[in-house]
C-alpha cells in the first residue's frame, strides 16, 4: 500500500489550494445560517465552484465535473475544508447526484445534475419519518398511481434539512404492499411548490428554526421516478453508501481546523489532565486520517466499501463531540451562559452528529457484526 501522492496529485493539491485561497469568501455570520442570505451566499460560491470545475471533481465533464477519480476527490475535500471555504448544497451533491449518476437515465442526468451543482435548483432529502429513522424500511408514506399516469404522494417526513429552501425533494414512498419491507418502495422526485405539500419548521436547540422541518404530503404529484418502480430501496442504498466515505475527508480536515482553533484558544497547557485530553484528540484526528487513506488505497485496488464507512462515521462524530466538550469545559460557565458564539453553536450542533447519517448505536452494531464478527 503506497499512501504517497504522485507528482500529478501534488500539483492538483497546490492548484486547488491556490484557487481556494483566492476565491474563498469571508465566513457568513453564524446567526444567518439557514436564512435567505445563507442561500444567496451558497449560490454565489456554488456558481464559482461550478465555473472552475470544482463543484464535483469526480463527476463526468459532461455534467460539470472534471472526470477525476476518488483520490482527487479526497484531495479536493481536504483542501476545501483546510481553506474553511463554505459548504454549498451537499445534500444534493453528495447524495442525489451520485444516485442519479448510478441509477438515473441519461435524460435525468441531463435534466437535474447541472442546476443541482450550481444551486439553481435546491433539494431536500425526504427519507426519515416519525416511526422510520434507524429502521428506514418501516416507512409508511405512500404513493398511488393516478389515472393520468402520475404518482401522488401522501404521508409525513421529518427532520428534513433545508426543506424551507428546497424547490425539490427526493422522497422514498411505498408503491405496493409487499410483505418484505425492503420491497415495494419507490424513489421519487417531487417539486415542493405545489398545493399538496406543507413544510412546518422545527426549532433546534441552537435556536435555529430555518434549517429543519417536518414535511406533510397530501396527494403531492411526483415529477419523476429514479430506478424501477418498487425497487427504491436499492436506489436509496446507493444514496446512503455515498453519504459516508466521500464526505469524511472533509470532516476529518474540519476536525483538524477545530482542534487547531481550540489549541490557539487555550494557549500553553500545563494541567496534565487537559494535556492528556488534547493528546487524545490529536491521536484521534491522526488515526482517522490514516484509516481514510488506508480505505482509499483499498478502493483504488478494486475493493468495495463495506462496514468501514461505519467506523469512519462513529470515529469522526465521537471525535467532534469530545473536541467541543473540551472547548466547553475550558470556557466554563461562559460557554453556556454567554452570548451564542461559534463555539457554543458548534458544541450544541455536535449533539446531532451522532444521530444523522446513521446513529452511533447503529454504527456500533454494524462494526460489531460485520467487522468484529460478533453474534447478533
Ligand atoms: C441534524 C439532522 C439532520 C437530518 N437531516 C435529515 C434529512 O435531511 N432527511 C432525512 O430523511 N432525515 C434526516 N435526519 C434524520 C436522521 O436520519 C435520523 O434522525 C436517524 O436516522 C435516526 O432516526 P430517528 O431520529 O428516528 O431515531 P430512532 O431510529 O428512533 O432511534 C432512537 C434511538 O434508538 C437507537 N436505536 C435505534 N435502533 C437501534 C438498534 N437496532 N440498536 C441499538 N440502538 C438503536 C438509536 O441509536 C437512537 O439512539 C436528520 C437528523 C439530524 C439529527
Amino acid at each position: 500500500m503506497d499512501l504517497n501522492e504522485t507528482m500529478e496529485e501534488r500539483s492538483f493539491r497546490s492548484e486547488t489550494r491556490a484557487w481556494l485561497g483566492e476565491h474563498t469568501p469571508p465566513p457568513l455570520a453564524p446567526e444567518l445560517a439557514g436564512s435567505d442570505s445563507d442561500l444567496a451566499y451558497r449560490r454565489i460560491f456554488a456558481q464559482a465552484l461550478f465555473d472552475a470545475g470544482y463543484a464535483a471533481v469526480d463527476w463526468p465533464r459532461r455534467y460539470g465535473g472534471l472526470g477525476l477519480g476518488l483520490v482527487h476527490k479526497a484531495i479536493w475535500n481536504e483542501e476545501w475544508a483546510r481553506a474553511r471555504a463554505p459548504e454549498t448544497f451537499q445534500n444534493a451533491i453528495d447524495l442525489l447526484g451520485p444516485t442519479l449518476l448510478a441509477c438515473g437515465t441519461p435524460e435525468q442526468c441531463d435534466r437535474y445534475l447541472r442546476p443541482l451543482l450550481t444551486g439553481e435548483e435546491t433539494w431536500c432529502q425526504g427519507f426519515s419519518e416519525p416511526d422510520a429513522g434507524s429502521d428506514l424500511a418501516a416507512l409508511r408514506t405512500r404513493a398511488e398511481l393516478g389515472s393520468d399516469g402520475r404518482w401522488r404522494v401522501s404521508g409525513q417526513k421529518v427532520w428534513t434539512s433545508h426543506a424551507r429552501w428546497a424547490e425539490w425533494c427526493f422522497v422514498l414512498a411505498r408503491t405496493s404492499s409487499e410483505p418484505n419491507p425492503h420491497r415495494g418502495i419507490t424513489f421519487l422526485l417531487v417539486p415542493m411548490d405545489q398545493p399538496g405539500i406543507e413544510v412546518r419548521p422545527l426549532r433546534q436547540m441552537t435556536g435555529d428554526d430555518d434549517r429543519f422541518a417536518e414535511v406533510f404530503f397530501e396527494g403531492a404529484i411526483a415529477e419523476d421516478v429514479v430506478g424501477e418502480i418498487d425497487d427504491g430501496w436499492r436506489v436509496a442504498m446507493t444514496t446512503l453508501g455515498h453519504e459516508r466515505f466521500t464526505r469524511t475527508f472533509w470532516l476529518q480536515m474540519n476536525a483538524r481546523n477545530e482542534l487547531d482553533a481550540l489549541r490557539e484558544m487555550i494557549g500553553p497547557v500545563r494541567d496534565p489532565v487537559m494535556r492528556q485530553r488534547l493528546a487524545g484528540l490529536e491521536s484521534s484526528v491522526a488515526i482517522l486520517r490514516w484509516l481514510l487513506l488506508r480505505d482509499l488505497s483499498r478502493l483504488q485496488a478494486g475493493a468495495q466499501l463495506g462496514a468501514e464507512g461505519s467506523l469512519h462515521k462513529a470515529l469522526w462524530s465521537d471525535l467532534d463531540q469530545r473536541l467541543h466538550q473540551v472547548a466547553t469545559d475550558v470556557r466554563g460557565l461562559a460557554a453556556v451562559t454567554g452570548d451564542a458564539d461559534r463555539w457554543q453553536q458548534r458544541m450544541l450542533y455536535t449533539r446531532a452528529e451522532t444521530i444523522f447519517a446513521g446513529s452511533s448505536e447503529i454504527q456500533r452494531n454494524i462494526i460489531a457484526e460485520r467487522i468484529l464478527g460478533l453474534p447478533r
